[in-house]
C-alpha cells in the first residue's frame, strides 16, 4: 500500500494511508499517541487489548478486598471482564462462521476483538486501522499467540479497504463508526461482504427522540475528535447500502454499571460524567445493530 510520512506541528510523525483525508491523518496520530492506562492496564490482564467499553452487571463479590493494591487490581480485572463481555456479545451476532471463512474488523484498534473472533471460530480475521502503532501492536500479539497466519492487522482506511468484493462472511465495527461518514462506510462493508453475510456494529449513537445531540454528546465528540451519529442515520445508511437490520439491541442500561464502576477508579479519563449523564438523560444510547447483506 502506498503511504506517506506526515509530520505534525508537534513534530510527531504518523504513517498514514495515501488516500486518507487530513482528518484521518489527525485520527491516525491520535491513536498512534494513545497510551491511556485505562486501555493498557486492562489489556495486560490477559493479553486481549480493547479500545471499547463494557457491558453487563458488575460482580461486586469479585471486587471485595482490603489492601489498596489488591482493590485496584480487582477493579481493573472487572472492567476488563466487562469489555470482553461486550466483544463476546458482538461476536454472538455474527451468525454461523466456519473455519474457512474470513472476517473483517473495521477499525480494529490493538486487535482484542480479532483475537477473540479467531479463538471462537478458528477462522481468518483481517483488521484495518489508521494507526500504524496499533497495527504493529496487534500483529505482535498475533505472533506471540502464534496465530499470525490467521489474524492480521494492516494500516488502511476502512472506507477504501484492500479486500476483494464478497470476500468476507461477516464484518464489524466495534466503536469505530463515529470517525466516518456512514454512507461511505456501509457502501464499503456491502462491497466486501458476501451476499447473505452479516454486518454488526456496537456503537454509541445520539437518540433522535431527544431531538439533537445534547451538550454531553458534543463533549464526547470534542474529547475523542469524533462525530457521533444518530440512530436514525445508522438505519438510513444501512437501508441505502443493502444492509437490512436483523437486530437492534439497546445496550444503554447494560453499559451504565461499567461506567459507574470506572468513574470510581484511578483510571478515570475525565469523560465518564458525560457518558453517564447522557445515558441517563436519554440523549445518548449504546446499541448493537446486526444486519444482513442482501
Ligand atoms: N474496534 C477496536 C478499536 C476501537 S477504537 C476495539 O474494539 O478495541 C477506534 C478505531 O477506529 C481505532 O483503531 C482507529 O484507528 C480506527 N479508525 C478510525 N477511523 C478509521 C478509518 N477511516 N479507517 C480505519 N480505521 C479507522
Amino acid at each position: 500500500m502506498t503511504s506517506t510520512e506526515h509530520t505534525t506541528v508537534q513534530g510527531a510523525t504518523a504513517f498514514i494511508p495515501a488516500q486518507a483525508s487530513p482528518y484521518q491523518g489527525d485520527i491516525a496520530r491520535y491513536w498512534d499517541q494513545e497510551a491511556r492506562p485505562v486501555n493498557l492496564r486492562l489489556g495486560d490482564v490477559d493479553g486481549l487489548y480493547h479500545h471499547h467499553y463494557g457491558i453487563g452487571d458488575v460482580d461486586h463479590a469479585a471486587l471485595e478486598g482490603t489492601a489498596d493494591g489488591a482493590c485496584e487490581k480487582k477493579l481493573i480485572a472487572e472492567l476488563h471482564r466487562l469489555e470482553s463481555a461486550q466483544a463476546d456479545f458482538l461476536l454472538d451476532h455474527l451468525g454461523p462462521i466456519g473455519r474457512d471463512d474470513t472476517l473483517v474488523d473495521a477499525g480494529c484498534g490493538r486487535g482484542g476483538s480479532m483475537v477473540m473472533a479467531h479463538q471462537r471460530f478458528g477462522c481468518k480475521v483481517e483488521g484495518v486501522t489508521l494507526s500504524a502503532k496499533q497495527a504493529d501492536f496487534a500483529n505482535r500479539r498475533a505472533r506471540e499467540l502464534r496465530i499470525e497466519d490467521s489474524v492480521q492487522a494492516r494500516v488502511s482506511n476502512m472506507l477504501d479497504t484492500p479486500f476483494d468484493a464478497g470476500q468476507a462472511a461477516a464484518s464489524w465495527n466495534n466503536e469505530s463508526t463515529m470517525y466516518v461518514d456512514l454512507h461511505d462506510l456501509f457502501a464499503e462493508h456491502s462491497r466486501v461482504l458476501e451476499v447473505g453475510g452479516r454486518y454488526v456494529t456496537i456503537t454509541g449513537c445520539w437518540n433522535p427522540r431527544y431531538g439533537q445531540p445534547s451538550k454531553w454528546v458534543s463533549q464526547i465528540n470534542a474529547h475523542f475528535e469524533c462525530n457521533i451519529h444518530s440512530r436514525r442515520e445508522y438505519l438510513r445508511a444501512m437501508a441505502d447500502n443493502r444492509l437490512v437490520p436483523q437486530a437492534v439491541v439497546d445496550l444503554t442500561a447494560a453499559t451504565l454499571p461499567y461506567w459507574e464502576l470506572r468513574a470510581t477508579s484511578s483510571l478515570v479519563t475525565g469523560i465518564e460524567e458525560a457518558f453517564i449523564n447522557s445515558y441517563k438523560d436519554g440523549s445518548f444510547q449504546y446499541v448493537l445493530i446486526a444486519a444482513d447483506r442482501v
